[in-house]
């Protein structure tokens, strides 16, 4: 069992990282959370073949996190697959997911294999494969946006997630809007945490991660900016610490050992 980060990019489009994503193998099925603007060519430079994805979790409607979806299913198509693509998203954005699909021509019958969007509610489990199950919470990332939307049309969900991997827990922030959407979690025994850097600061972080007390901690969406902030962050930790703190890169396998 595995964990792969396939992008580690922020927002910012970069020549030397992807948009966040990663790929998480359980043994028998393959997830890939989030599927932003490149998603296909991230995935070609990881040499992973579109087809062994089973399903693609969305994690938030924000480009860097999902416009990649239309085009991965077309190299899906182009690569014949036959077995069925599941996609997880948030109950409020599976409609407009499904619209997406279709308004991108993806029909079924000229695909030749189904896409399954199974949508996920706030605080329940869901289970996607036998040793697989997320549980989502609602973070505060995109509320800051409501106001903007006169209309009253768009969803404002964004998650962070707690993945059960056989007994592991481990928690990915996804994007976040502020400090307390770390703790989204905190009566759980987290083993490992993923958290975005982008939108809390690095002493945030730090404190999360001595007060969650994983095994360790995973730094990604990374811009530049973010770069020069993670690696002070090597002279602020002791060492035991520092060698529980990673910054992720795109490429990053690292083995998830299920007693
Ligand atoms: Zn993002």
């Amino acid at each position: 069992m595995e964990l792969k980060f396939i992008g580690t990019g922020s927002g910012k489009a970069s020549l030397k990282r992807y948009h966040s994503s990663f790929l998480i193998n359980s043994g028998n099925y393959n997830l890939l959370v989030d599927a932003g603007d490149g998603i296909s060519r991230a995935l070609m430079n990881q040499k992973i073949l579109f087809n062994i994805i089973d399903g693609v979790l969305i994690s938030h409607l924000h480009p860097d996190h999902y416009t990649g979806l239309p085009g991965l299913i077309v190299q899906m198509k182009m690569t014949e697959r036959e077995n069925p693509l599941y996609i997880f998203c948030h109950e409020s954005c599976s409609r407009f997911i499904k619209e997406l699909i279709h308004q991108s021509y993806l029909f079924e019958d000229k695909l030749g294999f189904k896409i399954n969007v199974e949508s996920f509610d706030n605080g329940k489990e869901s289970k996607v494969f036998e040793g697989l199950s997320f549980t989502a919470k609602q973070n505060t990332h995109l509320q800051k946006n409501i106001k903007s939307d006169k209309s009253g049309r768009l969803t404002f969900s964004c998650s962070s997630f707690l993945f059960k991997i056989g007994e592991k827990n481990i928690f990915f922030t996804g994007d976040i809007g502020n400090q307390k959407d770390l703790y989204l979690f905190q009566d759980i025994k987290i083993d490992w945490m993923i958290s975005e850097i982008t939108h809390i600061s690095v002493d945030e972080l730090v404190d999360a991660f001595r007060r969650i007390n994983p095994q360790k901690l995973f730094i990604t969406h990374l811009s530049e900016e973010d770069e020069t902030k993670v690696s002070k962050l090597s002279y602020q930790l002791p060492t035991k610490e520092r060698h529980n703190v990673v910054a992720a890169f795109d490429g990053l396998s690292v083995k998830i050992a299920i007693p």
